[in-house]
């Protein structure tokens, strides 16, 4: 039987899936039952980065079967809590978790990434690495490789450290983070092949943020094959429209395969 001679094995499947996205969160500041912040995991047969890392992120990792010792590369797209107040936790379950990390780890952020975990270092000195090494890169306007990935950071108009950011292997995912109305996001995303965009209102304007049609127009440049909505806020409750590809409103726990 043809079937039965067939090797399954982890390295097959790892083979055949080019690109995982998790979608941990699709929230914001607002504290939520069903969006959690936003926050998501993108794993590939390389390396496994980890896009932001909010309230509670650390056990959404559980909830997707992986832990910390799974992430090799941490981004942090700005540096307002929603999007990162679960590094310290992250850092602690490094030292103190089921397993002690031992393989390296690097945080990539915008301007001040240095300053901000020197910061956090002073207030919690647990948070040094006990027995693995750590990088702090500042990535802007430019790009480093990680195991068949390239990562490319560009400023945002949100905060002065805000980054979008994009992951380049055989497929493309670029996340826009927060922001305003942005050329930068909309050359970064140039014919992505997903798009996971903060779209935090439907209709109203606000300073650093996006709403649909704003997202619209750099959509219409930029020729993603699929944006996921994602930093929500409960204004898309009352939502009543329909969306069309390539828009698909976020959900947490959404995986998409590439
Ligand atoms: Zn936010
Ligand atoms: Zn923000």
């Amino acid at each position: 039987m043809l079937f039965g001679r067939l090797d399954f094995s982890r390295s097959t499947v790892l083979c055949l899936v080019i690109m995982k996205l998790y979608i941990l969160g699709t929230g914001t500041a607002i504290p939520r039952i069903e969006r959690g912040s936003s926050a998501y995991l993108v794993t590939t047969p390389g390396v496994n980065v980890l896009i932001d890392v909010g309230p509670a992120v650390v056990r959404r990792l559980l909830e997707r079967g992986y832990e910390v010792d799974d992430v090799d590369v941490l981004v942090l797209t700005h540096f307002h809590v929603d999007h990162t107040a679960d590094l310290s936790t992250f850092f602690f379950a490094c030292n103190y978790g089921n397993v002690t990390r031992t393989k390296p780890l690097t945080i990539i952020g915008g301007r001040g990434i240095a300053g901000f975990y020197r910061g956090l270092q002073a207030i919690y000195p647990w948070v040094r690495p006990k027995q693995y090494g750590l990088t702090v890169r500042r990535l802007v306007n430019n790009s480093m490789k990680f195991g068949g990935v390239t990562i490319t950071a560009v400023p945002v108009n949100h905060n002065p450290e805000s980054i979008a950011v994009r992951l380049d292997g055989k497929r493309s995912i670029t996340f826009s983070g927060d922001t305003g109305h942005s050329p930068n996001l909309t050359r970064l995303a140039d014919r992505t092949n997903v798009l996971v965009a903060e779209c935090s209102f439907p209709e109203r304007k606000a300073k650093g943020h996006l709403n649909f049609a704003a997202l619209d127009k750099i959509v219409q440049k930029a020729r993603p094959k699929q944006v996921v909505l994602t930093h929500l806020y409960p204004d898309w409750d009352d939502y009543r429209g329909v969306l069309h590809a390539p828009y698909l409103l976020g959900e947490d726990g959404m995986e998409i395969t590439l």
